[in-house]
């Protein structure tokens, strides 16, 4: 049968078909609470109290989310992760910096940190679908790791891998769904259109007393370091409750009711068990499939915020068509990684019964594709 023939029945319908890894499913109540403070907050001032209220709470949310000690401090500024990374070459790395390399973003980053004014950055990478391990060397001042790629839907273990240097997390995509201790990284960062359900544009860092303590001295450093690019002006700024530039109103405003979302359900344990039990149902229905498999071979490595699920004896392409046709939207694999796979998020806004529901969907719209 054609893809674009099937038609899924409602009631095998999830209650939302948004399953895209970024920009990612954003709640309704959310974009209802904006829409009713649009007029005192959209377009004011984001010098002001009522936006930089927004702000705060988003800093004051994220450290009780992520139990913060004291002296850590979550900053912020404008550009999302992409720019975040030109920063930390830039206000952060001090000489050389190690790269676990694993897929599309960890590479990106690891090309941002070859910039002139540093060391050539050690990179270790390995196949796609699995994470390579962290070597410590004296001549390390910045671990860069990725607490879960989102191209290949591969988690990896936050610990530091050596007692000096300090470690730098891309949570980008973890943030939010999968556990965390604040004793293991120096900086955590993040964008909110991934697993906190809000709009990009921004990016978040959770930084340890250590990592204050490197953006003050590569500040005060002779290092030309452009002003968008520091870490130093986004601190300062962010203990302002403010941005160095303007941010998008939005953003902020959807990201601190996610936040609030999730500490209301009871905090990171209620949102990574959220996930957790939609990764059970996900990889439970395709390690037992005839036509489907988890790409991720290793069990602990397997993502439980971005499944990738490989297809053999039907085309992926296909159901993502059908899929798609019928309302059910962004499960088209990482398009450089080339396998007949789909790629699901499961972020914590994303309901376990809404994946539950799409599988019976990929179900059926196999049974179809394959009925000549
Ligand atoms: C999406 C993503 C990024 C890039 O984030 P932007 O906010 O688009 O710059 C970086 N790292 C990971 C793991 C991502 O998933």
């Amino acid at each position: 049968m054609d893809p674009k023939d099937i038609e899924i029945p409602d009631r095998l319908k999830p209650r939302d078909g948004r399953f895209g890894s970024g920009p990612s499913k954003v709640r309704p109540e959310a974009v209802a609470s904006l829409a009713r403070a649009a007029v005192t907050y959209l377009g004011t001032s984001h010098r002001q109290a009522t936006v930089r209220e927004v702000a705060g709470r988003i800093r004051r949310g994220l450290t009780e989310l992520f139990s913060l000690p004291d002296g850590y401090e979550v900053v912020l500024g404008v550009g999302g992760a992409t720019a975040l990374w030109d920063a930390l070459a830039y206000s952060f790395i001090g000489r050389r910096s190690q790269h676990l390399v694993f897929g599309e973003f960890s590479a990106k980053f690891a090309r941002a940190a070859a910039a002139p004014h540093l060391s050539p950055p050690d990179v270790i990478s390995s196949e796609p679908g699995s994470h390579p391990t962290p070597r410590p060397d004296p001549s390390i001042d910045v671990y860069a790791l990725t607490h879960n790629e989102t191209s290949t839907g591969v988690m990896m273990p936050v610990s530091r891998p050596a007692a000096e240097g300090l470690v730098v997390v891309d949570g980008v995509s973890a943030a939010g769904g999968i556990a965390l201790e604040a004793a293991d990284f120096d900086v955590y960062y993040l964008s909110p259109q991934k697993g906190f359900a809000s709009e990009g544009g921004l990016w978040i860092a959770l930084c340890s007393p250590a990592a204050i303590e490197r953006i003050e001295t590569v500040a005060a450093s002779e290092r030309y370091i452009p002003e968008f690019l520091s870490l130093k002006i986004a601190l300062d700024n962010s203990r302002k409750d403010q941005t160095y530039n303007t941010p998008a109103l939005a953003t902020l405003w959807l990201m601190a009711e996610q936040v609030d979302w999730m500490l209301a359900g009871g905090g990171l344990s209620f949102s990574a068990g959220r996930c957790a039990r939609s990764a059970e149902l996900l990889y439970g229905w395709a390690s037992g499939h005839r036509f489907a498999r988890p790409f991720v071979a290793d069990e602990a490595m397997r993502s439980p915020v971005v499944g990738t699920i490989d297809f053999d004896g039907v085309d992926a392409a296909s159901i993502a068509v059908a899929l798609r046709n019928n309302g059910i939207v962004d499960v088209e694999p990482y398009r450089k990684l080339g396998r007949n796979q789909l790629r699901i998020a499961m972020y914590p806004v994303i309901d376990p019964e809404d994946v539950a529901a799409l599988t019976g969907c990929i179900d059926h719209v196999i049974e179809r594709l394959l009925d000549t």
